[in-house]
């Protein structure tokens, strides 16, 4: 069997995060070094290395992501004021772990384009 992602670990409770949001098909959790005021990780509980790799089987679960980012970013009271979604891909995308993520960032203005 493939070794664990850290996300599975977190997911599994093998590794302490901080949880704000769990349902059947995702987790929702506080990334351990924020770019933002807030800055949350939302993840598949099925460990999709990332975008490029999903499939049509996966299309429920992508679309779970980020109705499950846009309610948890509504519930924190971040409706009016904005946040960001961010998915990165690959090496030049900046993805450091291969469980696909949904970012949240919020609590300051952003800037653009991202670096
Ligand atoms: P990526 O660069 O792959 O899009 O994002 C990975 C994110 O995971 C980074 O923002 C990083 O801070 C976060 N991260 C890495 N290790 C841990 C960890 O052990 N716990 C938590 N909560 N976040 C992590």
């Amino acid at each position: 069997m493939a070794e664990k992602t850290l996300f599975e670990k977190i997911r599994d409770r093998e590794l302490p995060a901080e949880i704000l949001h769990e349902d059947d098909l995702c987790l929702a959790f506080k990334d351990i070094s924020p770019q933002a005021p807030t800055h949350w990780l939302v993840i598949p509980k099925k460990p999709i290395p990332r975008v490029a790799e999903a499939t049509t089987e996966d299309q429920a679960v992508l679309g779970h992501l980020l109705l499950t980012a846009g309610k948890i970013a509504r519930k924190a009271g971040f409706a009016e004021s904005g946040f960001r979604l961010v998915i990165n891909n690959g090496p030049d995308g900046g993805e450091a772990v291969p469980h696909l993520h949904v970012h949240l960032l919020a609590g300051r203005p952003l800037t653009w384009p991202p670096g």
